[in-house]
């Protein structure tokens, strides 16, 4: 992609998930919301497109096509059920590591079904003591007869009950300044002792199940071992802050495409005074803000997915972007709601399953206030255009 273009493949990949959203997942994605149900079926059948391994090399069954591509995948779905985006976003958070720190075995064990469609991934780190203080994880890991000991319990955990390979990080020591070694480890679904646990009833983002992981003396062996023993800090911090912020920031320019297309329509169909809103010149201004916050949104979201493709370090990129996307959802969400007067609060409307959807999504792989922490590091020590 240059900065401001799609490639031709780009194109056709957004052509063909374009249609398949609109025959598969627009006309069911109010019912998700309204019955809280995950689509598992149909998130394994995106398999057969690619997406569920749109970054993953070809050699390991994936479709080879990067970031900027799983941006295309998450904005287009997440334009209809941002539920059915953090699904899809999370999945991806279980290849993703399994492809940078695993072994050649791990790979091929792992990412082939994860990328078909016939295995659900997911991430476990968040934990009840705060997803902020990452460091501060209790779930420990343990050396015992040649495998290890798991204990503990992940909380806010996307996929929590449908993951059939879960990546999670564990305390497995202290450093010698105290602070606390992770490691991160693949747990099968279906392992003794690991269980989903209690499943929350959320505000938005529904249509994606989130919940607990619970670990009770859960025994994996030698190699369930992701990485080097204490490089769980590293595994996480870089899911986290390169694929799993930049898909929020993805799904968040989903929401504001949907609230341009809604507003538009809106707009033009409801007539006052004799004539649609779309002539009040207040209205205008309206429509002209949400655009703005699209457009904005779409341009970060792209470009630094566009960074991660090249191999350019880019998490304060990525924080930016998910930050502008996920505050400008919200806010412009709000605005669609009020130009709609009465009907922005009737449930007939997506509207307010947008501004649902980008409230819950503030929070989902790191708040705004992290975010600004990192934008605010990252410019104090040597801002340069
Ligand atoms: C829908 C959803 C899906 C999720 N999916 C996953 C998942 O799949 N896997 C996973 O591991 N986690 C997941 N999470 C958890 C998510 O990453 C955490 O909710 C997030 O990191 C915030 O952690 P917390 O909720 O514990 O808030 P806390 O860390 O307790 O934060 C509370 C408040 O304190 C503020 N705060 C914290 N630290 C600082 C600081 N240093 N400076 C200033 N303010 C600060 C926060 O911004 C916030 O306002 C999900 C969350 C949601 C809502």
């Amino acid at each position: 992609m240059h900065f401001f273009e799609f490639t031709e493949e780009q194109k056709m990949l957004r052509k063909a998930i374009r249609e398949f959203v609109e025959a598969e997942i627009a006309p069911k994605a109010a019912e998700w919301d309204e019955q809280d149900a995950c689509p598992v079926d149909l998130m394994k059948k995106m398999g057969e497109l690619g997406v569920n391994g749109i970054f993953v090399p070809e050699q390991y069954g994936g479709a080879g096509q990067g970031f900027v591509a799983r941006a295309i995948c998450l904005e287009e779905i997440s334009r209809y059920s941002a539920g059915l985006g953090i699904a899809m976003m999370t999945h991806h958070m279980g290849p993703y590591p399994i492809l940078l720190f695993g072994t050649e075995e791990q790979k091929k064990k792992y990412l082939p079904d994860l990328c078909s469609g016939k295995k659900i991934g997911g991430l476990a780190v968040t934990e009840p003591g705060g997803g902020s203080d990452f460091s501060g994880q209790k779930a420990t890991g343990e050396k015992k007869d040649g495998g290890w000991v798991l204990n503990g319990r992940k909380c806010f955990i996307t996929n929590s009950h449908i993951a059939d390979v879960t990546v999670l990080t564990a305390k497995t020591g202290v450093d010698d300044k105290g602070r606390n070694k992770l490691s991160a480890f693949i747990v099968e679904k279906g392992t003794k002792g690991f269980e989903p646990g209690r499943k929350e009833h959320k505000l938005g983002l529904r249509g994606s199940v989130t919940g607990d992981v619970v670990l009770t003396d859960v025994t994996v062996p030698e190699d369930a071992l992701l990485g080097k023993e204490g490089g769980g800090a590293k595994i996480g911090m870089e899911a986290i802050g390169e694929v799993g912020r930049a898909g929020m920031s993805a799904i968040c320019v989903g929401i504001l495409r949907g609230c341009v297309e809604e507003a538009v329509k809106f707009a033009n169909e409801r007539v006052v005074y004799g004539k649609p809103i779309a002539k009040l010149q207040a209205v205008q201004f309206e429509v002209a803000k949400i655009r703005a916050d699209y457009e904005a949104a779409r341009l970060l979201t792209y470009y630094a997915a566009g960074l991660k493709d090249a191999g350019i370090p880019c998490a304060n990129e990525v924080a930016t972007a998910k930050y502008v996307s996920t505050e400008t959802a919200v806010a412009s969400s709000k605005r669609l709601m009020d130009l709609m007067g009465g009907y922005g609060v009737i449930n007939e409307y997506p509207v307010g399953r947008f501004l649902r959807d980008a409230l819950a999504s503030i929070p989902s792989g790191g708040t705004s206030h992290i975010m600004q922490i990192i934008m605010a590091a990252n410019t104090l020590s040597g801002f340069q255009p």
